[in-house]
């Protein structure tokens, strides 16, 4: 038990000893000489980091599926029913907390000095993008694949098609109107997981619902899910080390760092004030008052899920680690930590809204554009919206940050001014995601705890507990 217990926590402290060493490796690296560090030596920096990716990426099509219909598939459908609103209700609602928040921080802090306008760079760029309604849709249509197989490789995407004008009609400046502009709808790569969410669910909903003739196919995925966890158990052992040299090589590619802190250092802070304010005391608040439990000892459980957040940028990728810290060191039901949290990991990014609303907000100050008290409440409502959309991947959510910017009419160009620093914040921002959705399982679980318990655990859901 003990050498056991020894053993999660060594393998917890190897992976922060990874971090840390890897952006101490970078810093060396890029010190170590004057030219910058080509592309090619980069990609051989992130060799190792990028197989440990892969590793965690290839877990998740498999268990967000199988552990979505288990965990839903093992539980009556009002108990699923209850729990699922649970979650969605919270999430809701720290969502909401996290813009709030952001948005004071930001209007209190006033990170954006307002621009010479003569330096005006972009002023005349056109929007080459769909309004806010197409990135909603967007977002609905995704939940409804029409293929399945597809939705494992492909999102759903408006796009506008730039008109193809001769060099006669520009010089005579005959081009179309924006609106004018044809609309396509096209499929990005990339795994369409709130598709899969919303299919597995729905096929969960109705296994347990079959009884008896649904049970084959419900142990399949148990044993699927089950047996998804236990890698998972071997692929976190790589890491540390995968992390070290994620961490090293993404400092290698960073641009101008002194530069960044210089002009951006202002929005820098305040996100990660933001951000450290949410995760840290604003969660933890919610958790304890609704648990009467301390969460210091809940959060400390999850280091190894936030520092492999850290490292990866990625929520969706982290996923199975979340699972396993919240199953076997924090106790956590399986039915609900494999219920909610694909879930979550989709839709719950507390640390994004917090960002999309902040930086939405520098810049129309850097822009010197005023804003009216209808344009900040449109843009908390877009900011929830865009982290809600956002996938759990690295700098998601400075794609959608576009439809918060064309709330109040600025144009996605601008999303250039905090592109800088994005690649630092994304890995802030994807801790406190995790972290969000880690506290959020918890607390559901500790409100279904009674509930549950009048339902047995079906054996092949039981996790070995280290
Ligand atoms: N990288 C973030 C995540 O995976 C999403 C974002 O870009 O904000 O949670």
């Amino acid at each position: 038990e003990a050498l056991k217990c020894l053993r999660g926590n060594l393998l917890t402290l190897l992976t922060v000893l990874g971090v840390l060493s890897g952006i101490a490796l970078g810093f060396i690296l890029r010190r170590s000489r004057d030219d910058p560090w080509t592309q090619r030596e980069q990609i051989y920096v992130k060799f190792i980091g990028d197989i440990f990716l892969r590793m965690l990426k290839a877990l998740i099509l498999p268990l967000i599926i199988s552990s979505l219909i288990s965990a839903i598939g093992s539980l009556d459908i009002s108990l699923s029913g209850k729990i699922g609103a649970r979650a969605i209700a919270y999430y809701m609602v720290t969502t909401v907390c996290a813009v709030i928040l952001g948005i004071i921080l930001v209007v209190a802090i006033h990170p954006g000095k307002e621009e010479n306008k003569d330096k005006d760079f972009m002023e005349n760029a056109e929007s080459r993008n769909v309004t806010t309604a197409d990135t909603l849709m967007d977002l609905v249509r995704n939940m409804f694949p029409p293929n399945l197989v597809q939705a494992t490789m492909y999102q759903y995407q408006t796009v506008l098609i730039v008109p193809n004008y001769s060099a006669e009609d520009l010089a005579e400046n005959k081009t179309l109107p924006l609106h004018e502009w044809k609309m396509r709808f096209k499929f990005e790569e990339g795994t369409n997981i709130m598709g899969l969410v919303v299919f597995s669910t729905v096929l969960g909903v109705c296994l347990g619902k079959m009884g008896r003739s649904g049970k084959p196919l419900l142990d399949f995925f148990r044993s699927l899910s089950e047996a998804m966890m236990i890698i998972t158990n071997w692929v976190v052992w790589f890491s540390p080390i995968g992390v070290c040299f994620l961490v090293a090589a993404q400092i290698l590619e960073a641009t101008d760092i002194d530069e960044i802190l210089n002009n951006l250092g202002w929005y820098f802070i305040t996100v990660l004030l933001g951000l450290f304010l949410h995760g840290f005391i604003l969660l933890p608040f919610i958790y304890g008052v609704m648990t009467r439990q301390l969460p210091f000892k809940f959060i400390m459980n999850m280091t190894q899920a936030l520092f492999t957040a850290f490292g990866t940028a990625s929520s969706s990728a982290t996923l199975p680690i979340t699972i396993d810290c919240l199953e076997t060191k924090n106790g956590v039901d399986p039915r609900v930590s494999r219920f909610v949290l694909p879930i979550g990991a989709t839709i719950n990014m507390d640390g994004t809204a917090l960002y999309e609303a902040v930086a939405a907000i520098f810049i129309a100050q850097v822009r010197g554009l005023p804003l009216s008290l209808g344009n900040i409440v449109a843009i908390s409502i877009t900011a929830t919206a865009a982290s809600i959309g956002a996938a759990g991947i690295p700098q998601a959510g400075l794609v959608t940050m576009v439809m918060v910017l064309n709330t109040v009419g600025l144009p996605a160009e601008y999303v250039s001014y905090i592109i800088p620093v994005d690649w630092l914040l994304d890995r802030f921002r994807t801790t406190i995601n995790v972290l969000g959705d880690s506290l959020g399982a918890g607390l559901v679980d500790y409100i279904s705890k009674a509930e549950l318990q009048n339902m047995p655990v079906p054996a092949s859901l039981e996790l070995e507990r280290v």
